[in-house]
């Protein structure tokens, strides 16, 4: 068809390249400074995926503090990405900054703990529940672990995962639904193994899928966020996290609930807002205030019963744990993210703030009547450029709108808002001020002006 996310495919093409030309007429210093020296990364980017930005090419940071970005060629960026979720409370907050500083001169690993990893590992259980927790250095590698443990003592194989979830770069998580099979997710790099022998894919909001695939008595775990939030924005149906703890007792599975990104949720994050009771704990990103730092639990059953596999287990690797983790520097930001940054008044400010982009945003998209919605999970905001609710990670996918995405983005970043790539995720931290979230909202009204005029 002629018309995508209910604009006319021609109109979309012509703003995107008027973007697109503003962007690059605007910055001539990250041009040529890529120019020379990104030409020794495979591909000319440092990560893979900073290709994927919708950006002519990327700015290069000179610096960031609290919710605001500068670059190199002089923009002064309203920051609204803060790193997918890493920055979620903002860049450098003071007390990480402090602790960093205070650490830096007293080693930065030294595989053994600290007084400040007891006092961490006491304010973990403080914020989000009696759970025995492990250090990891990302989330990706938290979900990893708490797998193997799920599998280890259940004896079983398999994990069971949410059609067009995100849980890391793990592999055991890479299945996606066709037809109603699960089968391997298109696209993934080098895979050589069938990872439907270990994962079942079943659709979000689906229960009675769900209590199928435990039927079979393969399910080690299920593993899901509260909310997905790495296909557009899905909210549970009521019920549906009360079903998955019923299913997951009555059938013999864990239940891990992965944090990562709802802990924008409020303190504790959906877990304790909303009252959820996992096996399993999962948050990385923010939790120690963007210092590479994941942190995975298991409530004292469960560790009872990993000691008991413990014993009974041949001496040898365990397959878990990585050199850097669990190291001094984490256990500094870690305690002083948990005391200091990760208070009940800085999520009172971010729920505020994040009410009001979502409410500004909304009331955008039906001035424009464009075919649109916004989701909001706490201090995380997503427009979706279709209409709403979605149901699940299949309605997720039609959803997404690239070419429009990728247009409103640009745009946005010329008006001084930078928002996350890939989807179009907004987070509001505890730096972040209404005059900066009511930029964001006249930017976006400006950009729907000329997308349905
Ligand atoms: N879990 C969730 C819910 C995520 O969204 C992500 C990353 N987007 C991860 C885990 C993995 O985090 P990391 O990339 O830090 O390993």
């Amino acid at each position: 068809t002629d018309m995508i996310a209910g604009i006319p495919r021609s109109r979309v093409q012509a703003i995107a390249q008027r973007e697109a030309d503003r962007y690059a007429a605007s910055r001539p210093k990250a041009a040529a400074a890529l120019k020379q020296g990104a030409g020794h990364y495979l591909g000319s980017v440092p990560m893979h995926w900073m290709a994927d930005w919708p950006m002519p090419h990327l700015p290069l940071v000179s610096k960031a503090q609290g919710a605001k970005l500068t670059d190199i060629d002089g923009h002064r960026i309203d920051d609204f990405c803060l790193g997918d979720t890493g920055s979620m409370f903002g860049h450098s907050p003071t007390p990480v900054a402090k602790a960093i500083k205070a650490q830096a001169a007293r080693g930065l690993t030294y595989m053994l703990p600290t007084e400040a990893a007891m006092e961490a590992g006491r304010l973990l259980t403080e914020r989000f529940g009696t759970f025995r927790w492990q250090i990891a250095t990302t989330a990706t590698d938290a979900n990893r672990f708490s797998l193997r443990v799920a599998r280890a003592v259940t004896g079983r194989p398999k994990v069971l995962v949410f059609n067009g979830c995100y849980h890391g770069t793990l592999d055991d998580t890479m299945v996606e639904l066709a037809n109603g099979t699960t089968v391997n997710r298109a696209g993934l790099v080098g895979q050589v193994q069938d990872l439907t022998r270990a994962a079942t894919a079943v659709e979000f909001n689906d229960l009675p899928a769900v209590e199928a695939a435990l039927k079979t008595g393969e399910i080690a775990a299920i593993l899901t966020e509260p909310v997905m939030t790495n296909s557009c924005m899905v909210l549970p149906e009521p019920g549906f996290h009360a079903g998955l703890r019923d299913l997951a007792t009555k059938y013999g599975a864990l239940l891990i609930i992965d944090e990562t990104h709802t802990i924008s949720s409020g303190l504790g994050g959906y877990t304790a807002v909303h009252g959820l009771d996992p096996d399993m704990f999962v948050v990385g990103k923010c939790v120690a205030g963007g210092l590479p730092t994941a942190v995975w639990g298991m409530r004292q059953a469960v560790a009872d019963r990993f000691a008991a596999y413990n014993e009974s287990r041949a001496p040898g690797h365990s397959g878990m744990g990585t050199t850097l983790s669990a190291n001094p520097l984490q256990f500094a930001c870690l305690a002083a993210t948990l005391s200091q940054v990760m208070t009940p008044e800085n999520y009172a400010h971010m729920e505020a703030g994040a009410e009001r982009l979502a409410t500004g945003l909304a009331r955008a998209i039906e001035k424009h009547h464009a075919p649109w919605h916004v989701v909001r999970v706490g201090a995380r905001v997503e427009f979706i450029c279709a209409p709403g609710p979605l149901k699940n990670g299949s309605e997720a996918h039609h959803a997404h709108q690239p070419q429009v995405e990728a247009a409103v983005h640009t745009a946005l970043l010329n008006r001084g808002c930078l928002i996350a790539p890939f989807h179009n995720m907004m987070l509001v931290s505890p730096a972040t001020t209404d005059r900066q979230i009511d930029r964001l909202i006249a930017a976006f009204d400006a950009i729907l002006t000329d997308l349905f005029p």
